[in-house]
């Protein structure tokens, strides 16, 4: 399948840099979900030949992206794929839903999405004990959870991890995982929601028991996301029902399964110019709107910069600018921006992934993110340097650059 196309194309006003959060859906996926919609509109448990040919559909969806995401797609271990409504019930359904009646321990880290730390959380709340991992130099937080499964005797261990952590675009190798030789087989929930797009993910390859993530991060449509799940783990739906052979009930949503795989496969298909291409975008709007806040006085700091990261996302601190305030004054300038996850947006801290960099304390109360796709141009990225060069001015003026704390 053809690759994103990448070509110069007139830009669009509000320039959007916030594709972390969610993605335009690609005009190639809506086709192919219109098409499916019109005729796959039945019931996929409908016994029928229109239900037949909903369910053919609806399983060709779910093969596709098991494959592409490296799943044992045959076999007495043949691993399983439900579809949720998003990432955010994939995580809860990875976490909640394989860790059995016995409480052990749940480690989780400031890197992991909220969806995530609540999930963990209720199980702290059944009487689980909560390991908070702390994040090593680089960044990541895996060497800290191979520690735990090396040592720890107690059982079941349930490990969650970020591959690419949504907030800072720093990535974290499984390998110290693998490499660990487990005290006990460890139950180990991944989050690739920013993963799966830009880093080739083989299921079948990790020592992993689940592993969530949803298209609307990639081009595909919102309000469906998986959960893989490894073909021997028991899975205790959340949400009863006979749909997905029992794991999670609701009538399926076929035309938005074959959207999520249509997505999947363009993002594969398209990792390697994609990657490239928005590596240069992120770097170019690095180095340039570094430069412009310091013509207006104002030091910066990029959060990560020297660690691996994935190419799609920058956290950037400008020192003393309060980031809720950048962000609004970027949103009246017609620059679409954020302070972090969208589901932290309303929250008055600073970002927990940040905050445990151990950075100066000025990083997290003023960094912000900015996020890319492969359907940006650089023409757009010149323009979002322009508006927060307008936005820096603004702030230098009205006295707003010291306006938290800049120890
Ligand atoms: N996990 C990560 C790492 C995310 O960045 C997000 C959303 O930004 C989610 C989970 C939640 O995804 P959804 O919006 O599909 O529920």
């Amino acid at each position: 399948m053809a690759a994103l196309s990448l070509a110069a194309r007139p830009s669009r006003e509000p320039i959007y840099l916030d594709h972390a959060a969610a993605t335009p859906l690609d005009p190639r996926v809506e086709a192919a979900m219109h098409a499916a919609a019109a005729v796959a509109f039945a019931n996929p448990s409908s016994p029928h030949a229109a239900g037949r040919r909903a369910r053919a559909l609806l399983e060709d969806a779910r093969e596709r992206i098991l494959t592409l995401v490296g799943g044992r797609t045959s076999g007495a271990s043949r691993d399983r794929l439900v579809f949720t409504s998003g990432a955010t019930e994939a995580n809860r359904l990875g976490v909640l839903g394989t860790a059995g009646s016995h409480a052990g321990i749940v480690a989780y880290s400031p890197r992991d999405h909220g969806s995530v730390v609540t999930a963990a959380a209720r199980l702290v709340a059944a009487g689980w004990r909560g390991v908070p991992l702390p994040l090593d130099p680089g960044g990541g937080a895996c060497s800290a959870a191979g520690r735990l499964a090396a040592t720890s005797h107690s059982r079941p261990v349930m490990l969650c991890l970020t591959p690419l952590c949504g907030q800072t675009g720093i990535r974290d190798s499984l390998e110290p995982l693998a490499a660990a030789s487990p005290a006990t087989t460890p139950l180990v929930h991944a989050d690739a929601t920013q993963a799966i797009a830009w880093d080739a993910i083989s299921f079948r390859d990790l020592p992993l028991t689940s592993l969530a993530f949803a298209p609307c991060k990639f081009g595909g449509p919102r309000g469906i996301g998986a959960l893989v799940l490894r073909g021997d783990v028991p899975l205790e739906p959340l949400a009863d029902g006979p749909q997905e052979r029992g794991l999670r009930g609701g009538t399926e949503p076929v035309a938005l399964a074959v959207g999520f795989a249509t997505a999947l496969e363009l993002a594969v298909a398209g990792r390697s110019e994609a990657s490239r291409h928005v590596t240069l975008l992120r770097d170019a709007f690095e180095r340039n709107v570094v430069a412009a806040a310091r013509r207006h006085g104002i030091d910066s700091y990029v959060v990560g910069q020297g660690a691996d990261r994935g190419p799609h996302i920058t956290t950037i601190a400008f020192r003393g600018c309060d980031r809720q305030a950048v962000v609004m004054a970027a949103d009246l300038a017609g620059l679409c921006l954020a302070t972090g996850t969208a589901c932290a947006s309303g929250s008055s801290e600073p970002s927990a992934a940040v905050a445990a960099l151990g950075l100066p304390s000025w990083v997290p109360a003023a960094a912000i993110r900015a996020s890319f796709a492969a359907s940006i141009t650089s023409a757009e990225v010149d323009l979002a340097i322009a508006k927060l060069d307008g936005v820096f001015r603004g702030f230098v003026a009205g006295g707003l650059h010291r306006s938290i704390d800049t120890q």
